[in-house]
């Protein structure tokens, strides 16, 4: 659907774009075709769509994946989304809060490759993609448009700005790659920021033993929330180390980081001897 039909649709169905539901419809054909293809799809998929809204981007999946299941909040959009869906058999539209799924019935016992292509809602990106990575790791693939910092923070290296928690715990189950930027201009109404599509491919394995997972994410948690400080300083007080700020230090000697290391320069592998050696500390 280009930028006439949907205004068209739009028009018909009095529908009012809700800004806190993150409602900007993509209408640029060529970038809906761009976001498909990256899933790499085929009669053997399955794809989730998170938010179908007016139905644009379920159109192109649905003309390449065996099936479609498209989760969409909003009640108001079901009537226009009715229509631009009613001509596809494999598409099947939920009524739900994202959220509040269960994802692997929403798949419904399907036995191929499951995917999810999203259009996401900015405003709780973070809340979709770890719920898919940490409840759903049957999920291969999942192709997102999103806030382009987001998908910088997803993709980001140590050592650079953008490296932070959500770097560590998106990298702890999938490898990512910013395949490409969309414009305001391709949306309407156009968002206020700029987007990218990011695709995470989910490992089949952990690409780092821990001893306890809980605690690896807390200690990544705290030697981000204070990024101005030390690792020493902002894992020290945290209360996660048995013996604290001390304690600390020898585990960082042993480690062979320096006294003044900060946590964005700290690899996933560095974060996993940190956490391990705190657990075995602690035991
Ligand atoms: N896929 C459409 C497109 O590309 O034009 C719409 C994308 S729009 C950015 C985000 C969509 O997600 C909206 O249709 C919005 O109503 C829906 N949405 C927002 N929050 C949601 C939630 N918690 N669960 C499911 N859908 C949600």
């Amino acid at each position: 659907m280009g930028v006439r039909e949907t205004r068209d649709l739009i028009g018909r169905h009095g529908v009012r774009p809700t800004k806190s539901l993150g409602q900007n419809f993509l209408v640029d054909d060529n970038v809906l075709a761009k976001i498909a293809a990256q899933g790499a799809l085929s009669a053997a998929d399955l794809v989730i769509e998170v938010g179908p809204g007016l139905g644009g981007l379920t159109r192109h999946l649905a003309a390449q994946a065996g099936r479609v299941v498209a989760v969409e909040i909003d009640r108001h959009l079901l009537p226009a989304l009715a229509e631009a869906t009613a001509d596809l058999a494999n598409v099947s539209v939920v009524h739900a809060d994202i959220l509040d799924c269960d994802l692997a019935s929403l798949a419904g016992g399907w036995t191929g490759p499951v995917k999810v292509v999203a259009n996401l809602p900015y405003y709780i990106t973070t809340a979709i993609v770890m719920k898919f990575l940490e409840e759903f790791p049957a999920c291969e693939r999942l192709v997102l448009l999103v806030q382009r910092e987001v998908a910088d923070r997803m993709a980001a290296k140590p050592g650079t700005k953008d490296y932070g928690s959500l770097s560590v715990a998106v990298q702890y189950h999938a490898a990512p790659r910013r395949a490409f930027l969309v414009a305001p201009t391709c949306f309407l109404p156009p968002p206020e920021v700029d987007s990218a599509v990011v695709v995470l491919e989910v490992r089949r394995a952990p690409p780092v033993a821990l001893a306890d997972r809980r605690l690896f994410f807390s200690v990544v948690r705290a030697a981000f929330g204070q990024r101005r400080k030390t690792l020493h300083n902002a894992l020290g007080g945290s209360g996660l180390v048995p013996g604290g700020r001390d304690a600390l230090a020898g585990i960082l000697a042993e480690l062979g980081l320096p006294p003044a290391v900060r946590g964005e320069a700290l690899s996933m592998e560095q974060f996993a001897q940190l956490a391990n050696r705190i657990a075995s500390a602690k035991s």
